[in-house]
């Protein structure tokens, strides 16, 4: 076995100087999309996030079956296994359990994550100096006017350097606060507003590559697995470019979310304030796209937001007002007010649905969100239609590459409540009783999935999802695992051999005739019909009075 490396490296990489940005990463291959650019299991720096500190191991990040166990020394960090714990001492422990028993002695609740990380780097010399190496706007921060983000650095390193017993003196401090800048600047997974981010790494490699609102490159993750995936083809010498934010926001929001980076975004998307449909067109038709719930994604030039440029324009400038409008507004915690902030939202979006503009922000939002709702009735057949309504119209051009993990986890999520709704199916049980209301449009829900082969739908999105995750995820990430699970019950299921003569030929062969016709009648179709219901259900349910 080969001895783990510091950082990921490969061949097909080169750091340069890009004019006006600074240094850049860019490959000196050719890559197709899909392609594997880098994977490493050793970040820099890798932490869970202090909501998943005692739930998941801090070396390997899974959750496994039972809770992982405390350091007996400073409980603030917890193993799965004796495995990791000497794994995770070597990589850093042995320097942060003395100063954190400490603070636990002195009756203090955990760091907050990247203190934390800053008391590693302060401790253990070796990633101060990789992190030296790296961005991070130091002088931008410091000058900002009304100095809150500087202040709130100070403290931070403050409360670093007391906690590693390095001296509080101004040279120490002012070395930490360097050492912050460039641990906030580079750290990915790292969000003020989402304390549920699994952990938080910094891979200096990775810290590299430029931002942009139609990026070339994802970042997947998966326990320690992460992974630079190509999104779009990429030409030897091109620089390769991820996003930082999330991308499929309205320009104000983009830029408010860039705003820490120091930077004025000049991606194409960015230079022409471009809607999501017509950045979504900037991607040209992708490899596998085939494969996809939305294999006629690639005609997105001929979408009415594309085509009819001036009500797009209106569209994009409407989208920023009606987000701000409903962030504003307080989030609601009861299942009934949860109701009536949904109709007050669509109520709002209500001429984006008519435009069928799904992908717009703030639409998707309410998708995903009316579909939790769905789940957490149990009215499967609901959050059905509604994921699938989200799989196909929205995320399909908010994440053009079929194999971004988004559009991998809508897969997953379809499969999951397939087996929900089969099971309900096949037992006749009746409807919750929440939509007999809705008798006609949930009569035909019910008629339309009694047509599905639901069982051979989720084998085949399942088989699907697990062919679009890189190899690395396959053992690693919790989705895939439960996938494999799930097929093994489905094959164990009796009286299925015409279906899966089928399913096997398709598999074997997804791009012969016969598979896509296969594939178009067992997939494609019933997804997208389960979907137009999905818009039916939205506008019936929280129209409003
Ligand atoms: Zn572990
Ligand atoms: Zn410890
Ligand atoms: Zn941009």
């Amino acid at each position: 076995m080969s001895p783990p490396e510091s950082s990921a490296t490969s061949q097909t990489v080169q750091v340069r100087h890009a004019p006006g940005k600074g240094r850049a990463l860019t490959t000196t291959t050719t890559l197709r999309p899909g392609t594997t650019i880098l994977a490493t299991t050793t970040p820099l720096l890798l932490l869970p996030s202090v909501a998943n500190l005692s739930s998941i191991c801090t070396h390997c990040l899974r959750s496994g079956s039972s809770p992982p166990r405390a350091c007996t020394r400073c409980h603030s960090a917890y193993y799965c296994g004796p495995t990791c714990q000497r794994a995770h001492w070597r990589a850093v422990h042995s320097v942060e359990c003395k100063p954190l028993s400490r603070l636990r002695a002195a009756g203090r609740g955990p760091l907050p994550t990247l203190v934390r990380l800053l008391v590693q780097a302060l401790l253990k010399e070796s990633i101060a100096q990789e992190l030296a190496d790296l961005e991070g706007n130091v002088e931008a921060i410091r000058s900002e006017a009304g100095g809150t983000r500087w202040a709130d650095i100070e403290v931070m390193a403050l409360g670093a350097c007391a906690c590693a017993g390095v001296g509080t003196g101004e040279e120490q401090v002012r070395r930490a606060c360097e050492l912050m800048c460039k641990i906030q600047t580079n750290a990915f997974n790292w969000s003020e507003d989402n304390p549920d981010q699994t952990a938080v790494f910094v891979e200096p490699t990775l810290a590299m590559i430029n931002h942009s609102c139609v990026p070339s490159a994802e970042v997947q993750v998966a326990g320690r697995n992460i992974v630079l995936r190509a999104s779009m083809a990429i030409q030897a010498g091109e620089e390769i470019e991820i996003t930082y934010i999330d991308y499929t926001l309205p320009r104000p929001k983009r830029n408010e979310a860039l705003a820490p980076y120091n930077f004025q975004c000049q991606c194409p998307r960015c230079r022409g304030n471009l809607n999501i449909y017509q950045a979504s067109a900037l991607y040209p038709h992708l490899d596998l796209n085939c494969f996809s719930l939305a294999p006629e994604v690639s005609q997105v030039h001929q979408h009415p937001a594309v085509v009819d440029t001036q009500k797009a324009a209106a569209a994009n400038t409407q989208a920023g007002k009606v987000l701000a409008d409903i962030e504003s507004s307080a989030t609601p915690d009861t299942e009934s007010s949860q109701h009536a902030s949904l109709c007050h939202r669509y109520q709002r979006c209500k001429n984006f649905a008519e435009s069928d503009f799904w992908a717009m922000a703030p639409l998707p939002h309410l998708v995903a969100d009316a579909s939790s709702y769905y789940a957490a009735e149990e009215n499967w057949s609901f959050a059905l239609t509604t994921a699938c309504l989200m799989a196909t119209a929205c995320d399909s051009y908010r994440y053009p590459p079929p194999f971004h993990s988004v559009r991998v986890q809508d897969l997953f999520r379809i499969a999951k409540l397939l087996s929900n709704t089969a099971a309900d199916t096949s037992s006749l049980s009746q409807p919750p009783s929440s939509v007999v209301s809705k008798s006609d449009l949930n009569t035909r829900v019910q008629d339309t999935l009694k047509d599905i082969d639901q069982v051979s739908l989720c084998q085949m999105l399942l088989m699907m999802a697990l062919r679009l995750i890189p190899e690395e995820f396959v053992k690693e990430w919790d989705l895939a695992v439960d996938a494999q699970d799930m097929l093994k019950d489905i094959g164990q299921l009796p009286g299925r051999d015409k279906a899966l003569t089928l399913i096997n030929a398709w598999a074997t062969n997804p791009e012969a005739d016969q598979s896509r016709k296969f594939f178009q009648y067992a997939v494609v179709d019933p997804v997208h019909t389960l979907a137009s219901l999905g818009k039916e259900a939205l506008e019936h349910e929280f129209r409003g009075a």
